[in-house]
């Protein structure tokens, strides 16, 4: 089969021939009368469960982490950083225990997964702040118990999430960045001066800056603003449509600039399941048929449903920028961020062909190829 499309980020035709579900070749062509789009698979740093798979309970398996992974690729996240949230150390050692053992029994996972994020459990105790984070769990940051953590894991905890307001947070910030782990501030309630050096430290990133926040709050200063205007700190953003309203979206991208902004989904289990009610983390909540996510009877969110195509298509709906511009905040920023720079106009191993329909700003995922095997086929 040969499939034309045109490149996101230059947009330059080129000619796909796939043989055997296997990429066979993909050369520069002059021209094609193609509506598909290529770009690098997606990269998600923020991804709790999805698709009826957690992993954030007890009893998460390494084929749960394998099936997760997979689910994503049908939806064209190709990459991600599963994310472990605020539990006791035997939970956070279970689930990271799963995410290593499903690297190690299928490679394709492990290709897949670009660390650990760990959200958590080092963040505010304050309502608000600690968003739906277990009271009883969150501590403060322990380097004892943390490299036992990164022991588990195998060194692949990539990024710790954490509020630098805790007792012991500039020591222990200092110590993971030194061994090259990216630390971001989020479920916090810090001071300016706290803020200030917890960058100082090394915290490079802001964790769904907006998100996990009092609800109330002094004007200004505050911990939004002083994360918002520090050039130093990248920001990851939940642009699901109900986490942060589209003036603000528009606003922090405008502030931290493309060069500085993440787009992640910050999905939960109940991503990508049919609307209805659940038990979700111990609560009754609602899915509803638009993806949104709250507790029974309230209009409080009780988590993101969302897949990073759709982050992609409500950025460029409500922030002012392209699509090309929108594709990058999912996958060359992260990348990035991560240290991995890769060159935009080659086209990798892995990848996504999609059809883009401007006026509705919707993305029409036709195929994920991951290593240079189609995952994913709806052409
Ligand atoms: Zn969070």
């Amino acid at each position: 089969m040969k499939i034309n499309a045109y490149k996101i980020f230059d947009h330059k035709p080129i000619e796909i021939t796939v043989e055997d579900c296997c990429i066979h070749s993909i050369r520069d062509i002059e021209s094609t009368d193609s509506e598909m789009w290529i770009a690098p698979a997606l990269v998600d740093i923020q991804v709790n469960g999805f698709a009826g798979y957690d992993l954030n309970v007890s009893t998460v398996t390494a084929s749960d982490v394998i099936e997760m992974v997979r689910s994503l690729w049908r939806v064209g996240t190709g990459f991600l950083c599963p994310t472990i949230v605020t539990a006791s150390f035997e939970d956070i050692s279970n689930s990271i225990t799963a995410i290593v053992e499903a690297c190690q029994s299928d490679s394709a996972t492990a290709n897949a997964i670009l660390g650990i994020h760990l959200e958590g459990p080092y963040i505010s105790a304050e309502d608000g702040p600690r968003g739906a984070h277990p009271l009883q769990h969150v501590r403060k940051p322990n380097l004892d118990e943390f490299c036992r953590f990164q022991e588990i894991a195998e060194g692949t905890i990539r990024i710790v999430t954490l509020a630098p307001e805790k007792t012991g947070a500039l020591p222990f910030i200092e110590k993971l960045v030194a061994d090259d782990i990216v630390v971001s501030i989020g479920h916090t309630e810090a001071s300016p001066d706290q803020i200030r050096d917890a960058i100082s430290a090394g915290a490079k990133l802001s964790t769904h800056l907006g998100n996990g926040a009092h609800s109330r709050i002094q004007r200004h200063p505050n911990y939004i603003w002083e994360q918002l205007g520090a050039d130093e700190l990248w920001a990851s953003l939940i642009v699901d449509g109900y986490h942060l309203p589209p003036s603000v979206v528009k606003s922090m991208i405008r502030a931290k600039t493309l060069e500085r902004c993440i787009l992640i989904s910050d999905a939960t289990a109940l991503a990508r399941m049919p609307s209805g009610q659940y038990k979700f983390a111990g609560q009754a909540v609602k899915l509803t048929a638009d993806r949104k996510i709250h507790l029974l009877g309230t209009e409080y969110l009780a988590g993101s449903a969302i897949e990073l195509a759709i982050g992609i298509e409500n950025a460029v709906r409500i922030a002012g920028i392209s699509l090309s511009e929108a594709i990058s905040l999912a996958t060359l920023q992260p990348l990035k961020l991560l240290g991995v720079d890769i060159d935009q106009s080659k086209i990798g191993d892995d990848f996504i062909l999609f059809e883009w329909n401007s006026d509705k700003n919707k993305m029409d995922l036709k195929m994920t190829v991951m290593n240079g095997q189609v995952e994913f086929n709806n052409i």
